[in-house]
């Protein structure tokens, strides 16, 4: 199985069609390297995108945020 180092967290990640997000471990890791996370994290005051833990999952992430219309009220 090739395997590639998610460019955001070095975590081993298997290259193939099911992994929607390479060459990235996950959506978070996308995000992160794309600068839309840290955009976020500077609207809602969360911690850094170096504090996070590498392993949260994607549905954390969106949990751990207020969706928009409640936040924006
Ligand atoms: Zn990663």
């Amino acid at each position: 199985m090739l395997k590639v180092q998610c460019p955001t967290c070095d975590t081993q990640v298997e290259w193939k069609e099911a992994n929607k997000f390479k060459p990235f471990c996950s959506h978070r890791c996308k995000l992160i390297d794309l600068g839309e996370w840290a955009s976020e994290s500077n609207v809602i005051a969360g911690p850094s995108a170096n504090e996070l833990d590498p392993r949260m999952d994607e549905f954390d992430i969106e949990a751990s945020f207020p969706p928009a219309d409640d936040f924006f009220r």
